[in-house]
């Protein structure tokens, strides 16, 4: 299943195609003013594989495929695009998002439901699955559409926790004292209109064992201009710490309009960490996940987990096998101070935590 757009975000199907804007020299030319119309850039996010490849000079064939794209569309906002090398077809960033034939060969142990979510719903649009925290998934849309997403299959679109105006995920979190902590996951919350959040954490103030607010999302990498001072006086205004897990997976998604949008989350009062998917071609090298930990700490976000991938259909050629990435971590450990060193993890159905390897 497709991740659908969210109600207020229906994306312009023949939405033009601009000429992207390419950093030079390392510069990042893309930086919109904060409180710039997010809403804009999302609905102009490249959704042709073609007109992607043509904007890197990438004329040449790569396997592209568009069974992959029927069942997965390409998302990708034209910032990130832009901090894509030109001329590269192995770049770490295009790699994240091109549908490519190998997605559609059946590999043995990769399902549709690698997590096991499907069995975890407390109620509507809640997972509650480890102790003191209730994860919510607020709507299934993203602005970027990762290839290694365990999600490309979930209805959550279907299922997210705004359908009925949070009534029925906030009576939940009432009715057990012991969710502590509440996760807005997705999708990619932040997908949602600020009102629309402000809306849930109003209703969420009121539920009196709640003492953290965490956020899981990759909009403040991928389209940083969602970061804008709607969204900083909202986050200001809540009545818990709050903690915002950002998703990059190489050092190269960062750039000044990232590094600006991860200041405004400081200066808004949160903990911003990172988490990452360890994937072959992408990160899977001690120096790629060494910059990535340092570019984290260069814009103020601690490592959090390097998580290795869910076995979900269509991504088993991002896989790195749990030797290899034993290796490459032990090798973090001796060259990272240890503040800078993610937890290496997997999860797994059933279990009560993430699982160190
Ligand atoms: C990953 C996850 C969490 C958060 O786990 P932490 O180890 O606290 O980051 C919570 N609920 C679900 C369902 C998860 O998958
Ligand atoms: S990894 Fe995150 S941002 Fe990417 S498709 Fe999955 S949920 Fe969306």
């Amino acid at each position: 299943m497709i991740p659908a757009a969210s109600p207020d975000l229906q994306p312009a199907e023949g939405a033009r195609d601009h000429a992207i804007r390419h950093r030079s020299g390392g510069q990042a030319l893309l930086s919109e003013p904060i409180g710039g119309d997010w809403k804009r850039l999302w609905r102009e996010a490249i959704r042709d594989p073609r007109a992607l490849l043509s904007l890197l000079d990438l004329d040449r064939a790569l396997p592209v495929s568009d069974a992959a794209a029927m069942q997965f569309p390409l998302r990708v906002p034209r910032g990130f695009a832009a901090r894509m090398r030109r001329g590269d077809p192995d770049d770490p960033l295009l790699r994240q998002v091109l549908p490519l034939d190998d997605e559609m060969q059946p590999v043995p142990g990769f399902t549709p439901d690698a997590v096991g979510d499907g069995l975890s719903r407390a109620g509507h649009g809640v997972i509650h699955k480890y102790q003191g925290r209730a994860l919510l998934v607020a709507t299934g849309s993203c602005a970027v559409h990762c290839r290694y997403c365990f999600r490309r299959h979930f209805p959550y679109a279907q299922e997210s926790a705004a359908a009925d105006g949070w009534q029925m995920a906030v009576e939940t979190i009432r009715a057990d004292a012991s969710i502590t902590e509440v996760i807005l996951s997705g999708g990619d919350p932040l997908s949602l209109a600020t009102s629309k959040l402000a809306a849930l954490t109003i209703l969420l103030s009121a539920v009196p064992h709640i003492r953290r607010l965490r956020i899981h999302t990759r909009l403040p990498i991928v389209l940083p201009e969602r970061i804008d001072a709607e969204c900083t006086a909202w986050l200001s205004s809540l009545p818990w710490p709050v903690a915002v897990v950002v998703h990059a997976n190489h050092a190269n998604e960062f750039d000044a309009t990232v590094d600006a949008a991860m200041a405004r989350l400081r200066q808004a009062g949160t903990t911003v960490l990172n988490q990452a998917v360890l994937l072959r071609g992408v990160n899977d090298s001690v120096a790629a996940l060494a910059a990535l930990s340092e570019r984290c700490f260069d814009a103020g976000v601690l490592p959090y987990y390097l998580h290795q991938l869910d076995r979900v259909a269509g991504a088993a050629h991002f896989e790195v096998d749990d030797e290899r990435a034993r290796v490459l971590h032990a090798a973090l450990v001796a060259r990272l101070p240890g503040y800078l060193v993610p937890k290496l993890v997997r999860e797994v159905a059933g279990d009560p935590a993430k699982r160190p390897l």
